[in-house]
This record gives structure tokens, C-alpha cells and sequence, in this order.
């Protein structure tokens, strides 16, 4: 039998990028907030430049939580199982994964958010790729716009507007939306290698810009800027430069005295009432259930356990798990377009020993509808982005371009000469949702708790392929015109489990094909609320987790501007 806990107004599950976002406006409104963590937190000292704690063996996470049950994936219905990895690399800690992400913080292109009549409108219905179930989002950019700009200043982020209220300015990136204020910070310093593949992109008549980063240029709120110290990649911040919820909101919230966060506290599932209305939530803390009751639950456990906590929650209103009387958790389901990279060698060393990821720079000329696609047979496109990151085994782990054997004493050679002298661009590219991807249960695979894992069943279409494809050439034509000496493209691989996961709890105004209503609130249960790339539609050619974020702050703004309506 669980203890039951005091009432709480807000009960949030997970404090990462989301859910650490959320917690403030709540917070700042007057509303009292427990937020449920199943990590801990964790300090400077957990965040040493170690490449083979972080990269190899996957960060010594306090609770393994996200490596003990890594989706099972499929690419279809009647294929075998794909190899499921070791470990899954999302955080389990107070911040969540912002704790050692990249931290390129984009915004959706306009188009992102209106793909469907966008591409009808340019050239025709038929272009839709056939059995995409893609739907326009219930806003455009303009409506989200604000949100983006009070997590930018919030968290800190770095970069320059290329697009201020209608003014365009080529130092940033010109197809942006407009923006109404300049980011709060100037962009992270290039390096001899950003500015060198800047002028080769000019030379090309493209756009080259320094790309959006939630990590200081200098001093932001008391905290310090970034020290480009080369283990920024799948590290923690020893200095607070990078903005992770951790050190921004989630302390600014808790310093209104209204958020309780309660580590280690995994949630199992949502309790709702015989009404449809949810009531609270279950967690085991050190073996011991509780229940929280509250007038609101807002689920931001990342998009796998989003959808595996409303599919285990099932009750008398939701026979088939909460808020799914209408079949739509994990529907709509697709990881981001992020394989088929570009990797070149260069005739001389590239000193990108130092710095981070998110430091380099951007080509969007190729980038969702930025270009004419009237003779081409895909829609959408790609952002691509060079950036400054090297360490030791990863530098050694470089493709020989059939220049050297894989081993030997000539592989040894050719790295000791070669092993800063590449690069390999990190190519983001639309993805769309279709009706043969989605996320259920996994009928046999258990988590150490006992409970089903999530099944990814999902795979690239043609669309996909074909911007894949399109984008590879691309970046091959930049890297060969910096002076690139050779060039290899990697494979696009298949839909497996990832750090860029979006829907299976979508959102939009049509309960038959989404779950949850503009404002992220279920179309069922209408005081819960879900946050998290899940509700997303449509990827763009970006990272997810500003706009995440963005949408985070819209619910719970308009949780707590509608409190009494919602709480009822
Ligand atoms: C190495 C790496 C680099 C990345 N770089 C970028 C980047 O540059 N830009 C970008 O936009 N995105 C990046 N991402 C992706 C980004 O981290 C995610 O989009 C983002 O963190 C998702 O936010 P979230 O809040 O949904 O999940 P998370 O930030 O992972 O937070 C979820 C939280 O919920 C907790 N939780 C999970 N299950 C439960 C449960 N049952 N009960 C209680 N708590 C629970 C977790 O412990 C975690 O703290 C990167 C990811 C990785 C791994
Ligand atoms: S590179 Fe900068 S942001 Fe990244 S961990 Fe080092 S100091 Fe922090």
C-alpha cells in the first residue's frame, strides 16, 4: 500500500530540460510545485574531463535509470530486433540530460510549423511523402515566439539574431524567424577552423553563421563564461557556463520557497479518477511507494517515458492506458534525420583540441523550404554545422579514408600524422511522422522494476533518404571547397533509440489524431499536461530542445493563468 503524501497544486514528473523549465513560471505565479526526480544531484565534482567515463562507458550516472531500460526497436512490424545498445545516453540527475548536452539551442524555422499548407501552397497537396500522417501545428513560430525568448533569457544563450523584427542581418542566420530582441549574449568566439569553412561557404554565395548555444560568452547572471576546455561533449560544466535547467531555473524556482524537489523518486504511473481526471502519481523512493496527489500533473520524463508512463497507467476511464482512448500515444512517432554525416580530411592540422560542439558554424541556405524544391523529389532539407571538438579517443577512432589500413603499425602512423586534420559535420535534417512508426510496449522486455520497456517500431522513408542524400552533397561541395583533401560519407542507419525522439503524445487541435490540445494539456484528461519534444510534430532541421522548452513555458504559463478553470 504506497503512503500518501500532503496535496500538492503541481506535481511534476522529471526536473530536466522540460520539467526544469516549467517549475519557474509555476513557481512565480504562486503555485506550489513538487517536483519528482528520479535522479540526484549532482556537483562540479561529477563533471571531470574524463573521455572514457563520459563518451565510453556512458557517465556515472547516480541512478542508472535510462540505461536500464533503453527502448527495443524494430525497423517494422515484421522485422527482427534491431541490436539494442548498452546504454541510452539521457541523463538521470536534477537538470536531466541539459546536464552534458551540446546545448545548441535553435529555434523552428516558420515553415517547421506549417509544413503541410506550406508545401500544398507551393507545390501542391501531392508533395505530402505518401503515408506521412504530418499535420500543420495549431500555431505558427509568432505564437511561440515570446516563449522562446523568455527561455533564452532565462537559461542564458548566446548567438546573434539574423533576423530582428523583420530586419535582416547576414552575421546571423537570415532565415530565421523574426525575432523581436537580440539574444542575450554574443555568440561563443569562433576558431581558425569555423573561420575558415565561413569563408569557403561565402565563396559559395551561402550563409554562413555562428550557431545558437544555452552556454555563456561571458559572465551571465552570475555565472561564469565558457572556458572552451575541449570536454564539453557529453560533459557536465565544472564552471556553470553551460545553461543546464540545473543551474538556471530550477534553483530560480526554488528560491520562490514554492518547488520541492524530491530526488530519486521514479514515477510509475498517473492515477486517474472514474471522471477521467487525474488525481496524482505513484513513485518508489529506496523501495518505498508513495503517492502525491494533486490538482495538476505535468509529465517531463522525455518522449520514451512519457508514452511508457501513460501506457502503464491504465485505469477504468483509460482501459488502454491514460489520456489513449483514442489510440494516439505513441503515434506520430520519429528520431531525428541526424545520421548520413560527412567526414573530410584536410592536408593540415585543425587545432580543434579545444572548445565545444556548439561552437562552429552554420549553413541554413539548405534547411527546410529555404530553397526552391520544385524540381526535386523531396520536401524539407538540413542545417549544416561544423563545429570545434576533439579528444583523444574519439580523435583516434578516425575514418582512414582508404589511405591506411585499419590496424598495424601504418594505422598507427597515418592517426599520429592525421588525427587533427578531419572533421565530420553533424547534419540535421527534416524528419517527418508516418503511419507505420510509432512507440508501444515491448511485449517481453523488462525494466529492473518489472515494468514493460518502450518498443520503437520505425524506420527512414524515401523522404528521408532522398534529403540525406541531398544534404551529404552539400556539405561534400563545402568541405571540398575549404580544401578538404578527401571526404567519406557515413550510412543514415535506422530509427533505434535517440537523443533527439519526437512524438507519441502529439499535440493539436483534432483528438482523433493528437493527444494533447495547443496548450500541451491532454484532449482526456484535461488537468494533466504533457511537455517534452513528445508533443512536437514536425523536427525542422534543428536540435529539439529550445523549442521544447519554449512550448514548457507556454503550459505552464497558461497553467497558471487558467489555474482555476483547469484545477477545477
Ligand atoms: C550528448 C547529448 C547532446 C545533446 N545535445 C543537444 C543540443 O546541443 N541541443 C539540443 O537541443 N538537444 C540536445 N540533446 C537532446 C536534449 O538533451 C534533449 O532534447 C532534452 O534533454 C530533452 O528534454 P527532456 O526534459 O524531455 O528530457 P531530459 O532532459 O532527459 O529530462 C528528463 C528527466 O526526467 C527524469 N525521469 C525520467 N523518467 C522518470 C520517472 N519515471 N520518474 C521521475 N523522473 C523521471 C530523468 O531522470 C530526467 O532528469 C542532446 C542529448 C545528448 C544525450
Ligand atoms: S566547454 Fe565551456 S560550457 Fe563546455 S564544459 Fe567547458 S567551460 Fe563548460
Amino acid at each position: 500500500m504506497a503512503i500518501s503524501l500532503t496535496k500538492t497544486d503541481v506535481v511534476i514528473v522529471g526536473l530536466g530540460a522540460v520539467g526544469g523549465v516549467a517549475a519557474l513560471p509555476l513557481a512565480r505565479a504562486g503555485l506550489e510545485v513538487v517536483g519528482l526526480e528520479a535522479g540526484a544531484w549532482l556537483t562540479p565534482a561529477d563533471f571531470a574531463p574524463d573521455e572514457l567515463r563520459n563518451n565510453v562507458r556512458g557517465w556515472p550516472q547516480a541512478v542508472q535509470k535510462a540505461n536500464h531500460e533503453v527502448p527495443t526497436h524494430r525497423p517494422n512490424a515484421s522485422a527482427p530486433y534491431s541490436t539494442r545498445p548498452a546504454i541510452h545516453p539521457m541523463m538521470n540527475a536534477v537538470g536531466g540530460t541539459t546536464l552534458h548536452y551540446w546545448a545548441q539551442s535553435w529555434r523552428l524555422n516558420p515553415w517547421d510549423f506549417k509544413v503541410v499548407s506550406e508545401t500544398t501552397r507551393r507545390y501542391g497537396a501531392s508533395r505530402i511523402p505518401k503515408g506521412s500522417t504530418v499535420e500543420d501545428w495549431p500555431f505558427g513560430l509568432e505564437e511561440l515566439e515570446p516563449h522562446y525568448e523568455k527561455v533564452e533569457y532565462e537559461l542564458g544563450v548566446s548567438g546573434k539574431a539574423g533576423n530582428l523584427n523583420g530586419k535582416i542581418d547576414s552575421r546571423g542566420n537570415i532565415f530565421e524567424g523574426s525575432r523581436k530582441r537580440e539574444y542575450p549574449m554574443p555568440p561563443l568566439r569562433g576558431t581558425g577552423f569555423s573561420e575558415m569553412m565561413a569563408t569557403a561557404a561565402r565563396k559559395l554565395e551561402w550563409h554562413p553563421f555562428p550557431g545558437p548555444a544555452a552556454i555563456n560568452s561571458r559572465t551571465y547572471q552570475n555565472r561564469a563564461g565558457c572556458a572552451y576546455h575541449g570536454y564539453c561533449n557529453r560533459g557536465g560544466c565544472h564552471v556553470n557556463a553551460k545553461g543546464s535547467t540545473a543551474v538556471t531555473t530550477i534553483p530560480k524556482a526554488q528560491e520562490t520557497g514554492r518547488l520541492k524537489v524530491v530526488t530519486q523518486a521514479t514515477v510509475t504511473t498517473v492515477e486517474a479518477d472514474t471522471d477521467g481526471r487525474v488525481s496524482g502519481v505513484n513513485y518508489l523512493k529506496n523501495g518505498v511507494e508513495y503517492f502525491q496527489p494533486a490538482d495538476v500533473v505535468l509529465l517531463a520524463s522525455y518522449v520514451y517515458e512519457n508514452v511508457r508512463v501513460l501506457l502503464l497507467s491504465k485505469s477504468k476511464a483509460y482501459p488502454n492506458g491514460l489520456s489513449n482512448n483514442h489510440r494516439q500515444v505513441g503515434r506520430h512517432y520519429f528520431s531525428h534525420n541526424q545520421g548520413a554525416s560527412v567526414t573530410a580530411l584536410f592536408p593540415r592540422n585543425l587545432n580543434n583540441w579545444y572548445g565545444l560542439p556548439a561552437q562552429g558554424t552554420a549553413v541554413d541556405d539548405w534547411a527546410d523550404d529555404n530553397f526552391d524544391h520544385s524540381g526535386l523529389d523531396f520536401i524539407g532539407g538540413g542545417n549544416l554545422w561544423i563545429y570545434s571538438d576533439r579528444r583523444p579517443i574519439s580523435a583516434a577512432d578516425m575514418n582512414t579514408f582508404d589511405r591506411a589500413p585499419q590496424w598495424g603499425s601504418a594505422w598507427k602512423a597515418f592517426v599520429k600524422e592525421n588525427a587533427d586534420r578531419w572533421n565530420t559535420a553533424y547534419l540535421q535534417k527534416t524528419t517527418l511522422p508516418y503511419e507505420d512508426n510509432f512507440l508501444d510496449l515491448d511485449p517481453t522486455v523488462r525494466d529492473p522494476l518489472g515494468f514493460p520497456v518502450c518498443r520503437i517500431t520505425a524506420d527512414f522513408k524515401d523522404n528521408e533518404k532522398k534529403v540525406a542524400a541531398f544534404i551529404q552533397d552539400k556539405m561534400v561541395q563545402w568541405f571540398m571547397t575549404a580544401g578538404a583533401v578527401a571526404t567519406a560519407r557515413g550510412q543514415l542507419g535506422t530509427m533505434g533509440p535517440t537523443t533527439h525522439a519526437y512524438g507519441g503524445t502529439r499535440m493539436g487541435n483534432n483528438p482523433e489524431t493528437n493527444v494533447v490540445d495547443r496548450w500541451g494539456f491532454s484532449h482526456e484528461a484535461p488537468n494533466l499536461g504533457i511537455l517534452g519534444a513528445s508533443v512536437m510534430g514536425t523536427s525542422g532541421a534543428h536540435n529539439p530542445t529550445l523549442t521544447a522548452q519554449a512550448l514548457a513555458w507556454r503550459t505552464a504559463e497558461h497553467l497558471a493563468k487558467n489555474w482555476k478553470t483547469i484545477r477545477k
